[in-house]
């Protein structure tokens, strides 16, 4: 039966693993990519911008690359391109910041936005803070966040006094177990008051869940899937029919750890608090 979805959170994830920094923490671009490569990614982007173009439905887009992509001219391009169209009502990306800022004058501000995160032993304090501040100056919508490695403390409580005006998120680091103290647990939430959310790893097996419905992720080659985290390929949005292909899911998973996943749980109910600034993790109220 097909299911009438007019508006879609679609995460896209492209060939590119390469990236200017080297943060300890993080599993992806460790390698530098080739030109081939490069040009290979460049060609899914400008495949991807194009079908957006030629949809009918109200999209929303986060760009999840694994590395940075906004060094490349290829992703601010795409992005100053989504965010003209009528039908695109969120275009966003993760980045680091890094990167030159003159195009973003290019871009529609209504719907474009950034998920920025700051990483402390890659970036001088100073330069990522008034690259923040052109942000700020410029309207530019964006969130701010920070891997809660008890090493960042300091670089936290650093941001959070010089960024008064911007929310700023904590990504709890769960890879250990019970890596919090309760003392840091409660400071860190009142940092972040929705840190909560991100420290709990969520039972997810049978749950009801958008992925897959409302929302799916796709690669360079178009292949959709519910969520970057479930490997049961829907089919492709240059060759399926996409409107069939989403239907109500519940989680075959056991755990969601990842706020690019849980945002899509139900029982959580987290529009309530980002409403259409989800993907570029916004809430409504800055807390
Ligand atoms: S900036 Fe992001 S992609 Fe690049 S090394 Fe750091 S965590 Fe990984
Ligand atoms: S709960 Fe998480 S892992 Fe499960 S389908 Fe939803 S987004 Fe994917």
């Amino acid at each position: 039966m097909e299911v009438e979805n007019t508006s879609w959170n679609i995460l896209y994830r492209g060939s590119l693993d390469s990236c200017n920094y080297d943060c300890p923490y993080c599993p992806f671009a460790k390698k530098k990519n080739t030109r081939q490569e490069l040009q290979y990614d460049q060609e899914c982007l400008d495949r991807f911008t194009n079908w957006v173009a030629s949809r009918n439905e109200t999209i929303h887009i986060l760009l999840t690359p694994w590395g940075e992509g906004l060094i490349r001219k290829y992703y601010q391009k795409a992005m100053i391109d989504l965010s003209h169209m009528s039908t695109v009502a969120k275009i966003a990306i993760q980045t680091n910041l890094s990167c030159s800022l003159d195009w973003i004058h290019q871009v529609n501000k209504k719907t474009f936005a950034l998920w920025v995160t700051y990483h402390p032993n890659e970036v001088d304090f100073e330069v990522f803070v008034r690259k923040c501040n052109f942000l700020i100056a410029n309207d530019i919508q964006f969130s701010i966040g920070i891997v809660g490695v008890k090493e960042h403390f300091e670089a936290i409580e650093r941001l959070k006094e010089e960024i008064k005006d911007r929310y700023i998120w904590i990504n709890a680091y769960k890879r250990e177990e019970n890596y919090y103290t309760e003392y840091e647990k409660a400071w860190l939430t009142n940092v972040d008051s929705l840190f909560p959310y991100n420290n709990t790893v969520y039972n997810t097996k049978g749950k009801k869940c958008n992925a897959g419905h409302t929302s799916f992720s796709i690669d360079g080659n178009g292949d959709m899937y519910p969520c970057h985290f479930i490997k049961n390929k829907l089919g492709n949005i240059y060759t399926d029919d996409v409107k069939i292909l989403l239907q109500p899911k519940q989680c075959i998973n056991t755990e969601c750890r990842c706020y690019i996943g849980y945002i899509n749980l139900q029982e959580l109910d987290l529009e309530n608090i980002y409403g259409n600034q989800i993907l570029e993790r916004i809430p409504l109220t800055i807390k």
